[in-house]
């Protein structure tokens, strides 16, 4: 016990650090974003589009790190479901552009939602970026709203990559990742905000066929 204690400091003392770090790179980076934004597509400057797209990724690994330094400070409402996905698709639609991805979005029944809108957001973004990046040749993400019992449905399926049962096993753990720039955060802060609304999610997948990942969220 005292061997697992010292390892949850451990943890806990490396996700400090890590906070703090993310704290300290987000203004240089943001200064240098700016700053190459200023000057402008037009400018000399060769690999505009890449490097724009490279900052902004490091801007989304530093945001989940913020993530698990946030204090818990929940604040639940009452959202209609469309209306939150709305705003995050207003921000991830430039990366699908960027990378072909088409997103096809299909409303069956859209309700309201007791729910954390910016943890949702977070959720919703996270699950995006996941199908992003199995989709490295472009694709399509198709979204739908519908009811199941007294649950929202969000599912979110691409045809991209898929994973083997192994890794769908393994997927929430934190710091599991087959990625060589992932970190392996992502489906962890998924299921942790989900399960503290009070709701599930399920998620299939088949190599090469694609990926669906459900989440389910008490209606109001
Ligand atoms: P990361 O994206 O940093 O690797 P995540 O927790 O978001 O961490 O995802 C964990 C792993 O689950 C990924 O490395 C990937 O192997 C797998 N995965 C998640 N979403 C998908 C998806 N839509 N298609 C294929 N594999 C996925
Ligand atoms: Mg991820």
């Amino acid at each position: 016990t005292e061997e697992l204690l010292r390892s949850t400091e451990k943890l806990v003392y490396a996700g400090e650090v890590a906070v703090s770090i993310a704290h300290e790179i987000r203004n240089p980076l943001t200064t240098v974003k700016g700053m190459i934004q200023l000057s402008g597509k037009d400018s000399k400057l060769l690999h505009y589009d890449l490097i724009m797209s490279e900052l902004e990724r490091m801007n989304l690994i530093i945001s989940d790190f913020m993530i698990l330094g946030k204090p818990k400070v929940v604040q639940f409402s009452d959202e209609y479901s469309s209306t939150i996905l709305k705003e995050v698709l207003s921000i991830f639609q430039i990366h699908a552009d960027m990378n072909d991805i088409s997103i096809i979005s299909e409303t069956i029944q859209d309700v309201q939602v007791k729910c954390d809108r910016n943890q949702m957001k977070q959720v919703i973004l996270n699950i995006l970026r996941n199908a992003m990046e199995a989709l490295p040749s472009g694709g399509e993400i198709h979204i739908s709203l519908d009811i199941e019992g007294s649950f929202q449905r969000i599912k979110f399926t691409d045809n991209g990559e898929g994973m083997p049962p192994e890794v769908l096993r393994r997927m929430g753990e934190p710091f599991h990742t087959t990625k060589s720039d992932g970190n392996g955060l992502g489906m962890m802060i998924v299921n942790n905000i989900i399960a503290s609304h009070g709701g599930r999610v399920d998620i299939t997948s088949e190599v090469g066929k694609g990926t669906s990942v459900a989440i389910f969220l008490p209606m109001k």
